[in-house]
């Protein structure tokens, strides 16, 4: 027996003494100290009597030993269980009961609020903050820096990952061995990651864009990483001239471009930008490569599944467009009423199958009967459509429709018009009760910089180019849309703020 996680992501790196994470203050950890960090943590899990099988809850910030408790569990065979920072106590209370966590690993800040947590459910509380020092260190330290690696298979499962809460209360996923592994190899093969690779690291390491996307993919690899606690500009493009590669969310990228410091120059050696996560503005990418002379590559995934599709490392980079299903993922498009697969160029709902879809939804066997089909289609929540080159286009969320008078309308068609108005940086289009046609549609907009574009000119566009039951009611201006902390666009909060406008 084996342990394939471990042993394909980090395993293989034993007695390397090259880099694996650069730190910002200049530090280097090298693949050999970071197994060292996680052996001794994995010796410390059987200390604390954890056994194969039990979850470890973790909140904690971004760290070297953070990501070490992630080889650790792999190594022990536990589930990994990475919780947002971001979360409060109510909900960090709400998401350890419902593990079932044997252990909690938390920053030293968080111990007051989840100490009566781990006590109700009998589990272990560990300290660990962000400088490293804490209770699971100073009892780590002093263990051996090697760990007989547990037995497992790749169906047994290796993390339970929370989804963002975009559209309702954030559920976990519970992903195999076999998920992980076979997602980040497609995914190191499609986007050329070598041993020389240096990829710019600034994502949360909670969530599956930062945790199983770029640090799989590194491991794999055997790249390294620039090992950022967050997205910091002054780092990054201190970074950039020492790196290759970088993986971010749309607001890396407009951040970057808002900074005249990033510059041709300063991007002349990196071979590859990923945007994800959210939709990536096609403006966004049109001057990013104005800028730079790079195209980023927009793919498409989320908690559930890892990546879906991806746009081609070689060949057209479509602005837009999150590119075609990646080697072994199956997508279709569907009717959302019967199921049955729609002709090419028809918005439906995006469905996939393949060897990264989740085992279900931990403890909600309704929801998971609901969206992963007995035939292992997944239900991803998403509407697209393929165009006549078999490019996938999101067009939003399922929950995001909007039926106004029995009609469907699919917001992004009058986003993308809204985002071309003079003055307008982006929009958010919603659906709000009406009491003649039970939904209307409101237009958010941002305004650029500096300007306050015209609602009336843009109201009279809009009915130009849009058939009736589409327009917007109203059109209002906001200093930003609310995002989450992965840049996706909250517009369940938007829906509640506008709920009585037309009421
Ligand atoms: P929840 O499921 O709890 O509502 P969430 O779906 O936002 O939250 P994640 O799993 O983090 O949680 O995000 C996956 C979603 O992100 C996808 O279903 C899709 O809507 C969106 N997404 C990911 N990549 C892209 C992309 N390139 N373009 C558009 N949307 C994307
Ligand atoms: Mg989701």
């Amino acid at each position: 027996m084996a342990n394939p996680l471990y042993d394909g992501l980090f395993g293989a790196h034993a007695g390397k003494t090259s880099p694996f994470l650069y730190l910002p203050d200049g530090q280097i950890v090298t693949h050999q100290d970071f197994l060292a960090i996680g052996a001794r943590i994995a010796n410390l899990f059987v200390g604390l009597g954890l056994v194969p099988g039990d979850r470890v809850a973790v909140q904690v910030h971004k760290s070297p030993e953070a990501l070490a408790l992630y080889a650790a569990c792999a190594q022990a065979g536990l589930v990994f269980l990475p919780l947002n920072t971001a979360y409060t106590a109510d909900e960090l209370s709400y998401f350890i009961e419902n593990s079932g966590a044997s252990l909690i690993v938390c920053d030293g800040a968080k111990e007051p609020t989840l100490a009566p947590v781990a006590a109700r459910l009998g589990a272990k509380l560990e300290i660990l903050n962000a400088d490293g020092s804490g209770s699971l260190m100073d009892q780590a330290r002093d263990l051996p820096d090697t760990f007989d690696t547990v037995d497992r298979s790749g169906d047994d499962l290796a993390a339970f990952l929370y989804t963002s809460g975009t559209t309702g209360r954030s559920k976990g996923a519970m992903l195999t061995q076999n998920n992980l592994l076979s997602n980040a190899e497609t995914l190191v093969r499609e986007w050329r990651f070598t041993a020389d690779d240096v990829l710019i690291h600034a994502l949360p390491i909670f969530h599956t864009h930062g945790l199983f996307v770029a640090t799989n993919v590194s491991l794999i690899a055997g790249s390294s990483m620039v090992f950022l606690p967050k997205l910091d500009l002054d780092q990054i493009i201190g970074w950039m001239p020492r790196a290759t590669t970088m993986m971010g969310v749309p607001t890396f990228y407009t951040r970057l471009l808002d900074d005249p410091r990033f510059t041709r120059e300063l991007a002349a050696d990196m071979r590859l930008f990923v945007s994800g996560s959210a939709p990536l503005l096609a403006e966004t990418h049109v001057q990013f490569e104005n800028r730079t002379g790079h195209r980023i590559l927009e793919r498409y995934g989320m908690t559930e599944t890892n990546m879906n599709t991806s746009n081609p490392y070689d060949g057209e980079r479509r602005a837009g467009t999150v590119g075609f299903p990646l080697p072994g993922v199956e997508l279709k498009i569907t009717d959302p009423d019967t199921g049955a697969t729609l002709p090419q160029g028809e918005i439906g709902q995006i469905e996939v199958r393949g060897p990264n879809v989740f085992k279900g939804y931990w403890q909600m066997p309704e929801k998971t009967a609901a969206e992963l089909r007995s035939d292992g289609f997944f239900i991803t929540g998403d509407l697209g459509k393929l165009d006549e080159d078999g490019y996938v286009h999101i067009v939003g969320r399922n929950k995001d429709l909007i039926i106004s008078g029995g009609y469907n309308i699919y917001p992004k068609e009058i986003e993308l018009i809204l985002d071309d108005q003079p003055g307008v940086l982006e929009s958010a289009v919603i659906g709000v009760p009406h009491p003649d046609f039970g939904e209307t549609v409101l237009g958010v907009l941002v305004p650029e910089k500096g300007q306050t574009p015209d609602t009336d000119a843009i109201m009279q566009a809009v009915q130009t180019s849009l058939a009736r039951f589409k327009h917007p009611r109203d059109l209002i201006l906001m200093d930003e849309l609310p995002r989450n902390t992965m840049g996706k666009v909250q517009k369940n909060i938007l829906r509640d703020q506008f709920k009585d406008r037309f009421a």
